[in-house]
């Protein structure tokens, strides 16, 4: 009816309102959020099935305000990119991931790999390979167990600057990693370019993986497409065995997920890498 029309377009009125609040108030919080140190790291282990062992962890960014409680990444980072800070806040994250890598190499553990998100904008940013660079000199990180996990949208400009960039962190001995693969537009001329060495198929491919008819067809070529483009394949939000025994069986090269373990603090990991053996 007319009134009940009128009530929905005040309730969406009233809900896009709050959601412009929302928005305003992370932005002048997480403006300073840097200063305040309200930003953490946690890592999450991403598992070699070929090898029965923790090929790495990925770092995922963690912040807590005093009032606002815990911001999900999911929230913010949108956010972050809108008003320019991604750039300062990503070269944080480089920054810390690669000094607690330096620490977890002090234990004495045997290396393993470090993965970080980058932003599609900071990787558009002239100077990335530079601050790249300046990053690894000033932590000690060695670049050939750094991964850079980016998303197709960094890649769709393929242009010049962007080959110019792979090609020097191919160099440096940095991998690359696809991010969120499947839910981006890349064609498959293009994917065919890109020197990537790692599909991480997005986790949604994961979720009905049982219950949609033809999910498995779907998950199974991608697998597939990323071996005959002679590229590692890693599946992310692995929660359940039957999904692992299905990946193993379909030759998925890397798992990561709840079933092996959340994403872990900084002195969790060093335990978790001793505890486990074999998965
Ligand atoms: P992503 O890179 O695709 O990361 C995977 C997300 O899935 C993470 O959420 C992780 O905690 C979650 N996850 C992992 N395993 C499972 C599972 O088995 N089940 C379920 N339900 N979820 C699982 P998180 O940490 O909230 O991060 C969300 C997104 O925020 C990331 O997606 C990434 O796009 C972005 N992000 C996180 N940290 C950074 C960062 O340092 N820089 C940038 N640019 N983006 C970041
Ligand atoms: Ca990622
Ligand atoms: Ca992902
Ligand atoms: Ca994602």
């Amino acid at each position: 009816s007319k009134r009940t029309g009128k009530n929905q377009i005040k309730e969406f009125e009233e809900e896009s309102r709050q959601q412009i609040l929302r928005t305003v108030e992370i932005e002048k919080a997480l403006a300073q959020a840097l200063d305040r140190s309200e930003f953490s790291l946690v890592y999450q282990p991403k598992v070699s099935l070929t090898q029965n062992r923790l090929e790495g962890v990925e770092a995922l960014l963690r912040w807590h305000h005093p009032v606002l409680g815990h911001v999900g990444p999911d929230e913010f980072i949108p956010i972050a990119e809108n008003t320019g800070l991604i750039h300062q806040i990503g070269t944080w994250v480089l920054r810390e991931s690669c000094l607690a890598w330096v620490r977890w190499q002090k234990t004495g553990v045997k290396p393993f790999t470090l993965s970080v998100n980058v932003s599609p904008l900071q990787f558009a940013r002239e100077d990335f390979v530079d601050t790249l660079q300046a990053t690894l000199d000033a932590t000690g990180m060695d670049p050939m167990f750094l991964e850079l996990e980016v998303t197709e949208s960094s890649m769709l400009s393929y242009e010049q600057s962007t080959r110019e960039k792979l090609a020097q962190l191919h160099q440096f001995g940095i991998m690359i990693s696809l991010d969120d693969f499947g839910t981006g537009y890349s064609s498959f001329r293009q994917l065919r370019e890109l020197p990537v060495q790692v599909l991480k198929i997005d986790r949604s491919f994961i979720v009905n993986l049982f219950t949609d008819r033809n999910q498995e067809a779907i998950v199974r070529s991608m697998i597939q497409l990323g071996h005959n483009l002679g590229m590692k394949v890693l599946m992310e939000g692995v929660e359940t065995s039957d999904q692992l025994e299905w990946l193993l069986n379909e030759q998925c090269d890397y798992v990561q997920g709840y079933y092996f373990s959340r994403p872990l603090r900084e002195k969790e990991v060093v335990k978790h890498v001793k505890s486990v053996t074999t998965y």
